[in-house]
């Protein structure tokens, strides 16, 4: 039986491509699509957005209908909307794989809350590539210490609204647990002005936001005589899609907790 999935945020630049996911998969089925009332593609069929054959699912404005007839509601949209999706699926039996980023601490609380009763899928980014580079990322840091100054640069499309990346973020969270440091306390975010000398135990972060550059990452360490630079380049989001559909399907079997795509991939 494939398993039930439905997009919240269907008509955004993600949720194009995760109905266009879905329809790669003999294992998934969509069952249901919806986006913020007033949208020019409520009511229309969903494949007016994915480009691809009918699919008999109306997009909606609300999630009631989409929660009831799906196991996993996947959702990329925005942080309160996230939570509002987890509200409306925690009595249901419905899954929730969420790709939005930007929490704030309050936030993420709250979602780690939700985790203790329905089963979510949690990742600033799903692409196989950004799992694989997390796990080089910590082996790294572990064998180069304090010695290495780390920075982390990231490029992304002027229309995206939080800084730095999700996946910065976590790379950074990555990096200072390797390092047995706490990321809310050595992280710098951008320097300016008279900064005074790099102070060794922190971690730097750089942002771009250019054009439609669809999601890079830089992991610098510079020791005395040497760097290694760990990049990630997506070019393409139906990589971010297609891993975030086969999290839905993995979700869609496990009992209530929160994961990422290292579960999905066997890394943890
Ligand atoms: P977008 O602005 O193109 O799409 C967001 C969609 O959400 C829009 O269609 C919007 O109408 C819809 N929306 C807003 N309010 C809503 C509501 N109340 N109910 C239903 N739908 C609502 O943005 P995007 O580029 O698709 O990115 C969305 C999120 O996904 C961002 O946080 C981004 O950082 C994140 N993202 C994550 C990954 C990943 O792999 N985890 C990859 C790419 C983007």
């Amino acid at each position: 039986m494939p398993t039930n999935l439905a997009v919240n945020g269907a008509a955004g630049r993600m949720g194009r491509q995760l109905l266009g996911a879905i329809a790669e998969r003999d294992d998934a089925m969509l069952t249901g699509a919806s986006d913020a009332p007033g949208q020019a593609s409520i009511g229309v069929d969903a494949s007016v957005l994915s480009g691809g054959a009918s699919t008999g699912v109306t997009v909606e404005d609300n999630l009631s209908t989409i929660v009831k007839t799906s196991d996993v509601v996947i959702d990329f949209t925005a942080p309160k909307v996230s939570l509002a999706v987890l509200e409306a699926c925690v009595d249901t039996d419905t899954a929730v794989v969420i790709g939005t980023t930007g929490f704030d601490p309050e936030q993420l609380e709250q979602l780690n809350s939700y985790a203790k009763r329905m089963p979510i899928m949690f990742a600033p980014n799903y692409s196989i590539g950004v799992t694989v580079t997390l796990d080089l990322l910590e082996k790294a840091a572990r064998a180069l210490g304090d010695d290495y100054d780390v920075e982390i640069i990231e490029a992304h499309h002027r229309h995206k609204v939080d800084a730095p990346s999700g996946t910065a973020i976590k790379m950074g969270e990555v990096v200072a647990d390797a390092l047995g440091r706490d990321l809310a306390t050595c992280a710098v975010y951008g320097r300016q002005g008279i900064t005074g000398e790099r102070d060794t135990q922190t971690i730097g972060f750089e942002t771009i936001r250019a054009g439609d550059i669809i999601g890079e990452h830089t992991v610098l360490y510079a020791g005395n005589g040497e760097r290694i630079e760990i990049t990630h380049r997506a070019t393409d989001r139906m990589t971010f899609a297609r891993g975030a559909v086969r999290a839905a399907v993995w979700l869609s079997k496990q009992p209530a907790g929160i994961y990422d795509m290292r579960n999905v991939l066997g890394l943890v």
